[in-house]
This record gives structure tokens, C-alpha cells and sequence, in this order.
């Protein structure tokens, strides 16, 4: 099983290093007993970096505001004029890797065999 988003990622190099320095971590973090001394700082580092890739190279795929999300609902109110808030944009890319998340979980390394 595949998704859309990890194929797009797969065709990039940076996606594909990134994605895959961010699936690790995860994985690392998800398992039974992880300390969050061990895994919290590298995971953030990765997911900082795949979601600066992500929003300048890729803003095109970032998803729309999704429903039933509180923090997309804030956003809905507003008319977006001009180019999109970083902030918001960094929460988009986040749905965006949704699929990415739940691939990498501990035993799950679906992720590094596509990329
Ligand atoms: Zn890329
Ligand atoms: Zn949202």
C-alpha cells in the first residue's frame, strides 16, 4: 500500500533524504520504552527541516484547510489575500505528512523501502 504524498516525495531528492531522516526518527520515538531525551531533539530537527522544504519548494502541494481540524477552523474565517502565513502554512504542510506519520511506526518501514 502507497499514498499519493509519499509517491510525489519519492521522485524527490531532498523529499526522499528528508522524508526518510524524519520517518526514522519517528519510528525511533514510537517505540515501546523510547526516551524523549533520546528521540525529541532529532525529531524536531527533521520535521523543521522537511516542513521548510516542504513550504518553499512544494507550497503547490500543500492541502487545503482541513474540516473537523480546530486550527484549520480558525483560519476558515479569514480571507487569504496574498501569499499564505507561514504559520499556517507550516500547519498545512503538517496535514500534508499525515500519511507520512502513519506509515512509521516501529516494525512499519514501508517508508524507507519507497524512498
Ligand atoms: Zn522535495
Ligand atoms: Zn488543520
Amino acid at each position: 500500500m502507497s499514498c499519493e504524498i509519499v509517491e510525489r516525495m519519492a521522485a524527490c531528492g531532498a523529499c526522499r533524504t528528508l522524508a526518510v531522516d524524519y520517518g526514522l526518527n519517528l519510528i525511533n520515538s514510537r517505540r515501546h520504552g523510547a526516551n524523549p531525551r533520546d528521540w525529541e531533539l532529532p525529531l524536531t530537527t527533521a520535521r523543521i527541516e522537511l516542513d521548510h522544504h516542504l513550504i518553499t519548494v512544494h507550497a503547490a502541494w500543500l492541502p487545503e484547510r482541513q474540516p473537523g481540524c480546530d486550527v484549520c477552523e480558525v483560519w476558515r474565517g479569514d480571507h487569504v489575500i496574498g501569499p499564505m502565513d507561514e504559520a499556517e502554512a507550516l500547519h498545512r504542510a503538517w496535514h500534508l505528512c499525515e500519511p507520512v506519520r502513519a506509515v512509521c511506526t516501529p516494525g512499519n518501514h514501508e517508508l524507507t523501502r519507497l524512498m
